[in-house]
């Protein structure tokens, strides 16, 4: 129901207010047409309606007669169906037919002198209809009287047509529809109320519920629920709210992943870095061999420290749009070539072996350092994760119409199905990884986030026991407009 709290000065009124004062707008509308259609204007509606009525039988027998003898009984038929008595006279006012259905007290036959005058009035009217309203005080009524001309084949005037017809009082009428415009409008409105308030509970109680929830979910309360309820536009709202809880929801966590996981991966070098320095200063200090391996070690966390740190700052400048892209156009299997034989160098200090196949020469536009990045990252997962027995890793450059296909292949272990849609999420990092090889569980994503900025297209197939394929498409470089000058 309506309450009093509902109505907010200086604020947009309430739905149920709004509700309720379109039901009663409506009522009102009802009743203002009503009262003015059927009470105050039903005698001067009568009227035009018993005019138009009068003028369209008049014509009609006229048209008749254009051609038609006249006959009696027809005459007194269409009296008796219209409620009115006819009069034919000819061009010289002489009457030829009539019928009275008023037993002779109509404007037309209750005295000598009627028919002429309205003869002579038609006679005047040159040609025209003429309609007037006269109060017979024989019969106590109102009456309208009618004429018009009648034409003969040539469209000469041969004679007249005046019917005369009597004008019921409405008073009675307008009184009955006076009581029951009253009884319409009480109904109406009692209806109104009943149906504003089932309307306004319908809609208003599911909205205060979403905003309760809202509330809630501006708390950071992430199990608040959404339910809609009372008509689509609302249950839109409550999916949409649910979409965005969730969303949120996944950010949260995310940002509470990524600072456990910073943190993690900060603490662990850390730690180590200080326990060898202090074994340096305590024990090993005055031991060279010792005091070598000790440092050897602080080194190496600091460069994993260095590469997280910078991975850190290459992702967030690359997803806060700090830096952009340099485009220039390449030939890719140019630059594969390249890549490749730098990889050919190391393989056997490292214990890999690459296997390039290139294509024909194929030109891109991309900027051309984030590519080498995203190919060089790739490459650098492949040889990580491969196979301790086949450590074969393939770069495969497949040149197509409307673009080039960069496939790295491994034949490690694979990734499991579920883990697929996790690997280019920041920090991801499969358990069976973290042991055995030294990463920071970015790399991936930022392959995505420069692949993204390309627009191109990404993905990696995998089977477990078999291996992975990760690969992405370039699209080809739009060829160069020619200068004719
Ligand atoms: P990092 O290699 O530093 O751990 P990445 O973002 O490059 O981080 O990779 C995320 C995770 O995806 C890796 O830890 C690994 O579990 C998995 N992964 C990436 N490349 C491969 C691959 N070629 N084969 C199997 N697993 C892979």
């Amino acid at each position: 129901m309506l309450k009093f709290k509902d109505i907010r000065i200086g604020k947009n009124l309430s739905i149920r207010v709004k509700i309720w004062l379109f039901f009663m707008m409506l009522v009102c509308i009802v009743f203002i047409l009503m009262w003015t259609f059927q009470v105050l204007l039903l005698g001067q509606f009568y009227e035009i309606m018993k005019v138009s009525s009068i003028s369209r039988v008049t014509k009609n027998l006229a048209k008749t007669y254009q051609t038609e003898q006249i006959i009696s009984d027809d005459l007194r038929d269409a009296a008796m169906q219209n409620d009115m008595c006819i009069e034919v006279l000819n061009a010289e006012g002489a009457e030829i037919n009539y019928k009275c259905i008023f037993s002779g007290n109509c404007l037309l036959h209750n005295g000598s002198n009627d028919i002429y005058f309205y003869y002579m009035d038609l006679k005047q009217n040159a040609g025209k209809d003429i309609v007037r309203k006269l109060y017979n005080d024989t019969m106590q009524s109102e009456m309208l009287v009618y004429g018009c001309p009648l034409y003969d084949t040539n469209n000469e005037i041969k004679g007249y047509i005046i019917t005369n017809s009597r004008l019921v009082p409405v008073e009675s009428t307008r009184h009955i529809l006076q009581n029951m415009t009253m009884t319409i409008t009480v109904a109406l409105a009692i209806a109104g109320v009943i149906l504003s308030a089932y309307a306004a509970e319908n809609l208003g109680t599911p909205i205060k519920r979403l905003n309760s929830s809202a509330r809630r979910l501006a708390l950071g309360d992430y199990t608040a629920s959404f339910v809609g309820g009372g008509c689509a536009e609302v249950d839109d709202l409550a999916d949409t709210l649910t979409y965005a809880s969730h969303e949120l929801s996944k950010t949260d966590e995310m940002q509470r992943d990524l600072i456990a996981n910073v943190s993690h991966d900060m603490r662990t070098p850390l730690t180590m870095m200080k326990a060898y320095a202090e074994m340096i200063r305590d024990l090993s200090g005055d031991n060279p061999v010792k005091r070598e391996q000790h440092l050897n070690v602080i080194i190496e966390e600091t460069d994993r420290l260095s590469l997280l740190v910078n991975d850190m700052l290459d992702l967030s400048k690359l997803e806060s749009g700090t830096q952009k892209l340099e485009y220039q156009t390449i030939d890719i299997s140019e630059k594969l070539c390249e890549i490749a034989s730098r990889y050919e160098g190391l393989s056997e200090k490292m214990g890999y072996h690459l296997i390039f196949t290139g294509d024909a020469p194929y030109m891109i536009h991309c900027d051309s350092g984030k590519i080498e990045r995203v190919i060089c990252n790739l490459l650098n997962n492949a040889i990580n994760y491969t196979s301790k027995e086949d450590r074969t890793v393939i770069l495969r450059q497949i040149n197509r119409p409307d673009c080039v296909r960069i496939e790295i292949s491994d034949r490690g272990d694979g990734i499991e199905e579920d883990k697929i849609k996790l690997i280019f999420d920041k920090y991801y990092r499969s358990e069976n990884h973290k042991r055995e090889v030294v990463g920071t569980g970015l790399g991936l994503s930022i392959v995505k986030a420069i692949l993204k900025m390309h627009g191109y297209n990404y993905g990696v197939n995998s089977k477990l026991g078999e291996g992975s394929t990760f690969w992405f498409e370039a699209n080809a470089a739009v060829p160069p407009v020619a200068d004719d000058k």
